[in-house]
């Protein structure tokens, strides 16, 4: 039985401009804020991102093509391995054309950070994104690393609601010109698909979709839902909500985004029904007149849904796929997070505006929010290894026929395509393939330990996909932002930090929270991200206590005692390097960057909890999790891996060479803001 898809009403339809169309001037650089805060969705006056001016192209190109192909987390390690075993063809193919090296990654090797610095050629120091969390330090309150938001500044109340006199908006965290944004300025036609930390994507003539960084349409990273008769997880713990069936229905209710149109902002909803067909295992969706039939097992296709903000005045638009798990004995229905419906963003997520429509009337709609593989949904056991796989392929199956088609047209310029199936699946199938691992058993393994090795089996036909295209006018760089390491133990940095006196709690109990739940007044130092480590710094931090003057031997202090710190269990080390950031940074945001950035062991990283300021204990322990390779560890341990048409002279790359190298390849000067040096 074939999943539908309704098509909503039609809209406004937005055009965008070709390269050749867009307007000169570069005075009309100006962005219209139409935006709206993240976690509390106001979604107001629907503006438009303008275009801005390029000049015109100077000088000719050795080559005028030039296809990037960005492959988030393949370990070199891991590449190398499978290349000799004869695995990967045309990454053989590649090595052999241009060269295959590791690249080194940023301090800290996470994604957001370390593409920021690939896109901009600059280090976190000078693009401003440290992690994936920070923390404001007025309320040591976390703030997302990658977009930041406010709400709008005047609003006028009216009855329950509050309409908005001025925009809220949402911006870029990344400082720094995107290379794309140079390319263009000289006449380089610029295509970049799911580039990470670039959501909102500045509109500054390159056709671009936001990637990882980009919201659901609850502003969080993924926020599925889950209906079920008896809606517990793998590890016994309620998730989701519970149903009944009634006379063969269930009555449900899908949230949107939070109202901040209204007083108290709250959640939108949307109301359905699942008509219940125990005998054939069928269950019939009906929400907001479209009629969904689903056999059990099966996935609808992307469903789009209307949420009203103030009736008859303002809605949004999102889509989300249903996913019939289990009609009989037991009801159950998961949903995926609500995406912004590319048909209609409410927030930009492409530019110029229209790209991602444009997309999507050719290709259907697709997924938009950036971390759309439901890892969240495996690790609380709402889905199975094998229905995460699938949910997973569907997402990868969408970028994938994306690319295909783009690289087919491509003309001139310069195509960057984004995957990042390849990270996700290792962080939470490394357990089925290393018998190290506190949550391996045979059984995983033999049902699911070849999911790694299909990452790059996978990310090999992309290679080969991308070098069918390539001729005399064409090079292609294959590059991933770090490597993948094992997660054997993990650390609660805020526990450590609380035994050894750094950080002191008005509640000592496990589990508590630093935000609400620290004594600042006899705190030096808390941890927020998987890398980040900040001193309570007087001036800085609102209950500062460490003095300007004490900084440099406070931090010096805490490196020392974190180096010489040793797995209780094991005796390892379990942190290989700790950076001061003044140190490994060309220049430091005094109030925004970490003072210290913890560089783990290979086999440890920091618990999820104390990343975002929970304080538990013990310090160390098993990490018998779904979760179970990463790479927020040390720099030096988890290099990513680089592979060129054209041959590679640098031995030891990083990240922000081959930013440089890009700019090379068309012949345009490196720009001294740029820290990299072209490879060629
Ligand atoms: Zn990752």
């Amino acid at each position: 039985m074939a999943a539908n898809e309704p098509q909503g009403p039609a809209r406004r339809r937005r055009k965008s401009a070709s390269p050749a169309d867009r307007p000169a001037d570069p005075s009309k650089r100006k962005t219209l804020k139409k935006l709206a805060a993240l976690g509390a969705l106001a979604v107001v006056d629907a503006g438009a991102l303008a275009s801005c001016g390029r000049r015109p192209t100077s000088g000719a190109h050795a080559r005028d093509r030039l296809i990037l192909l960005g492959i988030d987390g393949l370990d070199p390690g891991i590449t190398a391995r499978m290349m000799a075993e004869g695995k990967l063809q045309n990454m053989l193919r590649l090595k052999a054309m241009g060269g295959f090296r590791t690249l080194a990654s940023t301090i800290p090797p996470q994604s957001p950070v370390a593409w920021a610095t690939f896109i901009t050629g600059q280090d976190p120091g000078r693009h401003g994104i440290y992690d994936f969390v920070h923390r404001h330090p007025d309320t040591y309150e976390l703030v997302s690393g990658m977009a930041r938001t406010a709400p709008p500044k005047y609003t006028l109340p009216c009855g329950q609601w509050r309409l908005p006199l001025s925009s809220s908006q949402v911006d870029l965290v990344r400082q720094g010109r995107a290379f794309w944004e140079i390319l263009e300025e000289h006449g380089v036609p610029c295509e970049v698909h799911r580039a990470p930390s670039n959501f909102p994507p500045r509109d500054t003539g390159a056709r671009q979709l936001a990637g990882l960084g980009t919201p659901d349409i609850r502003g969080s990273l993924g926020e599925h839902s889950y209906f079920a008769e008896s809606p517990q997880g793998d590890g016994g713990e309620t998730q989701g909500e519970r149903v009944r069936v009634v006379e063969g229905r269930v009555r449900a209710r899908l949230k949107g985004p939070r109202n901040s149109l209204q007083t108290g902002t709250p959640d939108t909803a949307v109301d359905f029904d699942v008509w219940v067909d125990r005998r054939h295992l069928l269950g019939k969706l009906s929400i907001q007149g479209q009629e969904i039939v689903l056999r059990q097992g099966e996935w609808s296709g992307w469903v789009p849904i209307r949420f009203t903000m103030v009736p008859h005045v303002k809605s949004v638009g999102g889509i989300c796929r249903f996913y019939m798990k289990e009609v009989a004995p037991s009801f159950k229905l998961y949903v995926t997070p609500v995406h912004f419906d590319p048909m209609d963003p409410p927030l930009p997520i492409d530019a110029p505006p229209g790209f991602a429509r444009e997309l999507a009337e050719r290709h259907g709609r697709f997924h938009t929010a950036g971390l759309p593989e439901d890892t969240g949904a495996l690790m609380r056991g709402v889905l199975d290894d094998g229905e995460y796989l699938h949910q997973a392929g569907l997402v990868l199956d969408e970028t994938r026929r994306i690319f295909h088609t783009r690289l087919q047209e491509f003309q001139r310029g310069l195509l960057f395509s984004y995957f990042g199936t390849t990270d996700r699946n290792q962080h939470v199938f490394w357990r089925t393939m290393d018998p190290l691992h506190p949550y391996y058993d045979e059984g995983l393994a033999r049902d699911y330990g070849g999911v790694v090795e299909e990452c790059y089996r996978m990310a090999d036909e992309l290679v080969g996909e991308a070098l069918a295209v390539c001729d005399s006018r064409t090079d292609l760089i294959v590059l991933s932002d770090h490597g993948f390491a094992p997660f054997y133990r993990k650390f609660n940095l805020n526990g450590w930090l609380a035994d050894r006196g750094y950080l002191a709690m008005r509640n000592p109990q496990d589990g508590a929270n630093i935000t609400r739940e620290a004594d600042w007044g006899r705190s030096a130092a808390y941890g927020i991200g998987l890398n980040g480590l900040y001193l309570n710094l007087k001036g800085r931090e609102r209950d500062g206590v460490v003095t300007p003057e004490e900084r440099g031997s406070v931090a010096r202090r805490l490196a020392a005692d974190l180096k010489a710190l040793r797995d209780p269990d094991t005796g390892e080390p379990v942190v290989a390097n700790v950076y001061l950031s003044e140190e490994a940074y060309s220049t430091v945001n005094p109030d925004m960057t970490p003072d210290l950035i913890v560089g783990y062991a290979r086999g440890y990283r920091c618990s999820a909890l104390s990343a975002v300021g929970v304080v538990t204990y013990p310090p160390v322990e098993d990490n018998a999790n779904k979760w179970s390779g990463d790479h927020c560890i040390d720099r030096q341990a988890v290099p990513g891996i680089l592979l060129a048409t054209k041959p590679i002279r640098a031995e030891s790359p990083a990240l922000a060479d081959v930013t440089a190298s890009v700019l090379a390849a068309f012949g345009v000067q490196v720009p001294g803001e740029m820290q990299g040096k072209p490879m060629w």
